[in-house]
């Protein structure tokens, strides 16, 4: 470890994205007994948006059996329920970025070779509203699709989508206010190199409408195939 990168972590010792205790860094990101309790998703899940599903026989969840989706698949790391709420939450609002090296690596090192045949052209995250990205101080997506993007040496384009309409933030809304609340929030900036299929990048998947809104203006500019990629996936019911 370099001594700068030492001096850190006594003025800043890493802290558990589940309990927000300090960590022995050599044990990890996490805490032993938080690694335990992360609801990681696994088989069954619906082949489009990767929700968990009850029955094996399933093919897609409700949402997914019940609506064409504009992307065309994605996969989340884990439930939005939880200590995860409460994490993804500390991210947003207290400031937590640190926390996106523990979920960054697990999508790595979980779905890296999916993300890898998927071969994308960029990875894309979706934007904040400049004002509101100005307020936080940073795009929780954006430092997310960095990390992910480096790992796996794929771009990052934080500049082709740009989100020109402040939208009530999701998490209060319906579904169909959700749908609403995004459909023209986003727009493609021109002349960028073309793109045919790129991953979009959230942190949080609940009813798809963000991850569509996006997509759709990614297909109005000529991109063939867009996945997506989220830290978490809710029921969105
Ligand atoms: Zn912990
Ligand atoms: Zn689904």
């Amino acid at each position: 470890m370099k001594i700068i990168e030492k001096i850190l972590n006594i003025l800043y010792p890493r802290r558990c994205p589940i309990c927000d205790k300090i960590i022995n860094q050599a044990a990890g990101k996490i805490c032993r007994e938080c690694r335990k309790k992360i609801p990681y998703i696994r088989e069954p899940r619906c082949r489009k948006c990767s929700k968990p599903l009850m029955k094996n026989e399933q093919e897609y969840c409700c949402d997914c059996e019940n609506k064409t989706h504009i992307y065309k698949k994605g996969l989340a790391l884990v439930e939005h329920k939880g200590a995860v709420r409460k994490s993804i939450y500390r991210i947003k609002y207290n400031n937590k970025r640190e926390y996106l090296d523990f979920y960054s690596e697990e999508i790595v090192k979980r779905y890296g070779e999916i993300i890898k045949k998927w071969n994308p052209d960029a990875i894309i995250p979706v934007p904040l509203h400049k004002k509101r990205e100005i307020k936080r101080g940073y795009n929780q997506a954006l430092l997310l699709a960095k990390k992910i993007g480096a790992a796996l040496s794929i771009p990052v384009y934080d500049d082709v989508l740009l989100r020109i309409r402040q939208t009530t933030p999701q998490k209060t809304l319906t579904e169909k206010e959700r749908k609403k609340n995004v459909e023209s929030a986003f727009h493609i900036k021109k002349n960028k190199v073309k793109l045919n299929k790129v991953i979009v990048i959230d942190d949080i998947y609940t009813t798809g409408s963000t991850i569509d809104a996006c997509s759709k203006c990614l297909k109005d500019a000529g991109t063939e195939i867009i996945y997506f990629l989220t830290i978490s996936i809710g029921d969105g019911m």
